[in-house]
Parts: structure tokens; C-alpha cells; sequence
């Protein structure tokens, strides 16, 4: 499948990965846009919240689990951070692979991203 995340998951293209575990992966955005920037995935290929069915749904407990566990290894817990899933066009979703970011490291404001 020719999906970038989908390569990184099979390590096919290099990745600094911060969190694994069966399911999920997460690794440090290419571009970030905060001193941290993380995205958590699903190890299997969902397009975007829109593609989340019965079966798919629990991922997003899993992905939120590693979500707390990156904000305790990452020490941004106190500080805070915002997660953000961008889905379609409007949000400007350029990887069609389910993804969270983590944003932290600075004050975020009210502006979104
Ligand atoms: P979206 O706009 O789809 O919500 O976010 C996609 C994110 O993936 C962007 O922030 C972009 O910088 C990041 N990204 C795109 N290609 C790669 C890549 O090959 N490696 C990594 N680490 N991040 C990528
Ligand atoms: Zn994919």
C-alpha cells in the first residue's frame, strides 16, 4: 500500500520512534510545528476517524493510553499539551493514515495548530 505511515509502521522509511507497542506507534513529526511534536497511530492502515467501525473503535483507547504514557515519558504532563486529528480537506488531512498529534513545549494560545 503505498501510505507513508503505513512504511514507517513496516520501517520501511526511517522514523524517530518516542512509543511502541502492538497496536500503536509513535514517532516525532518530520515538520514539527512545537518545540514537541509526537504522532500517535494505529499500526493498521484506517484512513481517518470517519473509517473508525465497531471493529476498528477500541484503537482509540489504546491510542489514548499511549497518549498518557508519551505525556509522562515526554515530562509534558504538567505543562500540558494539545492532541489534534485532523479529518478531509477542510482540516487539511495530508496523510490519509489515522493520526493524533501531540503538540507541547510552549504555550499553544487559543490559536488551533
Ligand atoms: P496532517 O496534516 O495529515 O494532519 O499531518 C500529517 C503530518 O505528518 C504533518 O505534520 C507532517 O509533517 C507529517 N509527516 C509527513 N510525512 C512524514 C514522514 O515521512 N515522517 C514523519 N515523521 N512525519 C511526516
Ligand atoms: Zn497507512
Amino acid at each position: 500500500m503505498d501510505c507513508i505511515f503505513c512504511k514507517i509502521v513496516n520501517h520501511e522509511i526511517p522514523s524517530e520512534i518516542v512509543y511502541e507497542d502492538d497496536e500503536v506507534l509513535a514517532f516525532k513529526d518530520i515538520n514539527p510545528q512545537t518545540p514537541i511534536h509526537i504522532l500517535v497511530i494505529p499500526k493498521t492502515h484506517i484512513e481517518s476517524i470517519l473509517e473508525l467501525d465497531e471493529e476498528a473503535k477500541p484503537i482509540c483507547g489504546k491510542i489514548f493510553t499511549a497518549i498518557q504514557k508519551i505525556a509522562k515519558e515526554q515530562k509534558i504532563e504538567k505543562a500540558g499539551f494539545r492532541v489534534i486529528s485532523n479529518c478531509g480537506e477542510d482540516a487539511g488531512q495530508e496523510v490519509k493514515h489515522l493520526h493524533f498529534h501531540i503538540l507541547a513545549g510552549q504555550k499553544l494560545g487559543t490559536k488551533i495548530v
